[in-house]
């Protein structure tokens, strides 16, 4: 049995919905159980439901109104189309939205919108189109449950950006989930949500549907994670900035994680790590085409006839630069630093350091003014913005020295800002100017996959 992970583009109207039915049926008649179906909301309405939350706060309380009556207007719609005979679900679809109204009109008093506040907004967007794609199935003729992710998927309080606690979550999935596969029933389930252990909505991040059908797949032991989305796979780059990127047929564990984690979107960084504990392969494949062979990852990846196996950028980077003639060859030194960005739950991607400082980058900059006066107090500090990250992946490197040298020399011309190799060998990431990047980019796609 596989569990199938639908993004937003994927469920985004009546169409696709049809299309994921199709998918689901033939997963089905194929494996003779399941699948389990995990649905991010339906494309935009995570960033309309943020927009929202945002607006009610700002005191904005008819705009965010005006949103809502258009949500509702294309859900209803959308139930109705798929699921003429299930009055039940736009009463429930109804219900959602009124409570929405009801959160948004205490939201433009107060004038303040708090993270667990905003997850309960941003939670709606994935209730609402698992409750619709559940009707839509059962009404097509696959006899599907709803599955509410706050029962399912048990996470920290740490709201915008929780993380699933393992053992709990593995046994709400085996009280929630498991017993609808059991029951001959295909569970279908919203992505991105769940709730903390004293029921707080919460989310896992922007993204964080992919992780939540590893952690799905993971708790029911699927034989396969698959992640459909809008293009047939993991490409050898960002296809927005290389239109000619190509498919990766195979990547390993290993390199699809720094793929995920410096940029490739495709692929929410944490979606793999279920996936590994339980040696589950992930698969993602293009829900236009359905008989694609997508992107396969596994363990061991296979041997790849490209020195490279993909490259990943990431726009607005900020890279801080900490100085300290005195300090920096004493011990405690890089303990204080981190230190600083442990305190402000800020996440460093790279790090370089040199005799009398030390650079890293962040792309998460919303504690930076904090951050730089917290290590003002022992360090001169400089920031710069508008930088990037452009990150070389592949197994390869690690045995071959010759394709990093080759890498780097494409950047002739281009000033670099830090350049990194850590211990795992498999990437090769340089920071340089955002303007840059496109043309950066390009110089290194078309060395090693032209
Ligand atoms: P979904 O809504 O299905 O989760 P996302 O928008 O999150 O889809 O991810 C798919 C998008 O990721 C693609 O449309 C593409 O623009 C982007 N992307 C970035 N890097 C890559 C890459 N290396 N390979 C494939 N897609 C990539
Ligand atoms: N809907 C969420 C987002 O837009 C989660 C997801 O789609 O993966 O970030
Ligand atoms: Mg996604």
């Amino acid at each position: 049995m596989v569990v199938q992970k639908f993004g937003g583009t994927s469920v985004a109207d009546p169409d696709a919905i049809r299309r994921l039915i199709e998918i689901v049926r033939t997963a089905r008649t194929r494996d003779g159980a399941g699948p389990a179906v995990v649905v991010s909301a339906m494309s935009k309405v995570t960033d309309t439901l943020l927009g929202i939350g945002a607006a009610a706060g700002d005191g904005r309380l008819d705009d965010a109104l005006t949103q809502i009556d258009a949500l509702r207007g294309r859900r209803v719609k959308a139930a109705r189309d798929l699921a003429p005979a299930e009055d039940a679900l736009v009463d429930a679809i109804n219900a959602e939205l009124d409570n929405l109204v009801a959160v948004v009109r205490a939201l433009a008093v107060l004038r303040e919108v708090s993270p667990r506040t905003l997850d309960v907004i941003a939670a709606m967007g994935e209730l609402l189109s698992s409750r619709i794609v559940a009707a839509a199935l059962t009404a097509a003729g696959v006899a599907a449950q709803w599955v509410d992710a706050r029962q399912a998927i048990v996470t920290d309080g740490e709201h915008t950006r929780a993380t699933p606690l393992a053992r709990e979550t593995d046994e709400a999935l085996a009280r929630h989930v498991r017993p609808a596969i059991d029951a001959g029933l295909v569970p279908v389930v919203g992505g991105f949500v769940g709730a903390t252990r004293d029921g707080h909505t919460t989310t896992l991040g922007r993204g964080g549907s992919d992780y939540s059908g590893a952690l799905v797949g993971a708790g029911v032991g699927a034989s396969e994670i698959q992640i459909w989305t809008d293009v047939d796979g993991m490409l050898t780059a960002d296809p927005r900035v290389i239109s000619g990127a190509k498919l990766v047929p195979h990547l390993s564990f290993d390199e699809a994680a720094e793929l995920a984690y410096f940029g490739a979107k495709v692929l929410h960084p944490s979606t793999i790590l279920p996936a590994v504990e339980r040696n589950i392969p992930v698969r993602i494949l293009n829900s236009r085409k359905p008989d694609g062979r997508g992107t396969i990852i596994t363990a061991q990846g296979a041997p790849s006839d490209t020195l490279l196996t993909a490259l990943a950028c990431k726009p607005d980077v900020t890279v801080v630069d900490i100085t300290s003639s005195r300090m920096l060859m004493a011990y405690g030194f890089l303990r204080r630093v981190f230190e600083v960005f442990e305190r402000y739950r800020t996440a460093v991607d790279v790090v370089t350091t040199s005799e009398v400082s030390v650079s890293v980058t962040v792309d998460d900059t919303r504690s930076l003014d904090a951050i730089v006066l917290a290590l003002s107090e022992f360090a001169s500090v400089s920031i710069e913005p508008e930088m990037a990250l452009l990150c070389a992946v592949g197994d390869r490197l690690r045995n071959e020295p010759a394709i990093a040298a080759r890498a780097v020399g494409v950047f002739e011309e281009v000033p670099l800002r830090m350049i990194s190799q850590a211990a795992s060998r498999r990437n090769i990431t340089v920071i340089l100017r955002q303007a840059d990047l496109p043309h950066a980019m390009e110089r290194l796609h078309e060395e090693f996959f032209a």
